[in-house]
């Protein structure tokens, strides 16, 4: 579908996180060109998008997604879908970081690399991780610093599983390799180059990383945990993990039996980490998209299976908003500046002029995703998608 090159979203309330007021906002190819009151051009010449009575925020961007499914811990029929492009625009997400996960066999990078490309020929941005849940990691090039400085899409290695029984258990010195590797790549390269931890039901919790920073030169920024909210033991460790200077997202992927067992709710760990004095630009949310959600007995036998789902990302922004009762600018950073800054995605998270053309109109009293633009380009309009993804 052809739309005109310039896209003039009239008088939004702007929130780029942080508040600005009612605005438009020019956006000319994928950029946005400028943001300031009464903006206007000739009509044949813009296509116009009515932001009354809605919020402008930036795209959301989602930093942890099983582009191609994953999981597949109860035998091969157990194989979670690939995401489509609807999934993600719904969600007023515009951009996502993609990883492997458990099964770094029967699925591999060259296929979450294909993946990536195609969700981005239909409008969605995407950035990778590298290797997946063991040690020594796949790669695409033979090594995950060769990933980091050859392949544009790769900004970090992960989901790397540590205290989990489906880890490779690695040692404090197949860690700490496998970060200063990525350290060197992404210095190298001009990227994060963090390790996302994908952090299990261990009782060690974060234990393995607060001792690397103690007696490696690794920086705690190094490090990139999840599922910090998976259980109250991990979610106490990650209070002085955070005021070490370490980052934390909390997964917004889960299911109810989750929460009656240990999970805490994902909006509800925001506010707490707030509270508790964590400093706001440390933490993140992401959704944990097409990832399995598996339930173990405590003897490690699989009990239930179910499937992550980007849509819990809006979800839970809401969920911090209406029932934890924090601020639009704090609960949107978790969503936006956030993960761009630690991920180094520096055309991302804020609404700016120069920075990409991604924008969410949001209705002002629910927050339901109105409109979505993506790089410029208008996906879903008033409620309805307008770009569908190929077989969607
Ligand atoms: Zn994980």
């Amino acid at each position: 579908m052809t739309q005109p090159a310039l896209l003039l979203i009239k008088g939004a309330d702007v929130q780029a996180p942080g508040p600005l007021g009612v605005l438009d906002i020019l956006i000319a190819g994928n950029r946005i060109a400028a943001i300031a009151p009464d903006l206007n051009l000739p009509s044949h010449l813009v296509r116009v998008v009515d932001g009354r009575g809605l919020v402008a925020a930036p795209g959301f961007i989602d930093n942890h997604v099983h582009l191609l499914g994953g999981g597949g811990e109860g035998s091969f029929c157990t194989r979670t879908p690939e995401l489509r492009l609807g999934d993600a625009i719904k969600a007023g997400v515009t951009a996502v970081v993609g990883c492997l996960g458990t099964d770094g066999v029967g699925r591999s990078l060259a296929s979450l690399v294909a993946k990536a490309r195609s969700l981005e020929e239909q409008g969605l941005k995407t950035y990778l991780y590298t290797g997946s849940y063991g040690i020594p990691p796949v790669t695409l090039t033979g090594s995950v610093e060769r990933d980091l400085i050859l392949i544009d899409k790769f900004i970090g290695v992960g989901e790397v599983a540590i205290s989990d029984h489906r880890s490779s258990q690695p040692t404090q010195a197949e860690l700490a390799r496998l970060a200063g590797d990525a350290r060197r790549g992404g210095m190298l390269a001009g990227k994060a180059g963090v390790l996302n931890i994908h952090l299990g039901d261990g009782p060690r919790g974060l234990e393995p990383l607060m001792q690397l920073v103690r007696e490696t030169e690794l920086p705690i920024t190094q490090f990139f945990p999840t599922h910090i909210n998976r259980n109250a033991r991990v979610f106490e460790q990650a209070i002085p993990y955070t005021q070490a200077g370490g980052f934390v997202d909390i997964t917004t992927s889960g299911v109810p039996q989750f929460y009656e067992t240990g999970t805490i709710p994902p909006a509800e760990a925001l506010r707490r980490l707030l509270e508790a004095g964590v400093p706001q630009g440390q933490v993140t949310f992401s959704s944990d998209g097409q990832g399995s959600l598996p339930d173990f007995a405590a003897d490690g036998t699989l009990t239930g299976l179910s499937v992550g789902s980007v849509q819990s990302l809006h979800d839970v922004f809401c969920d911090a908003v209406f029932k934890e009762g924090l601020s639009l600018e704090v609960a949107l950073r978790a969503i936006t500046a956030n993960p761009a800054r630690i991920l180094k995605l520096r055309d991302r998270g804020g609404l700016a002029e120069g920075l990409a053309g991604d924008v969410v109109l949001l209705d002002k009293d629910s927050l339901a995703v109105r409109t979505v633009i993506a790089g410029g380009r208008l996906m879903m309009e008033d409620g309805i998608q307008l770009v569908r993804g190929n077989y969607e």
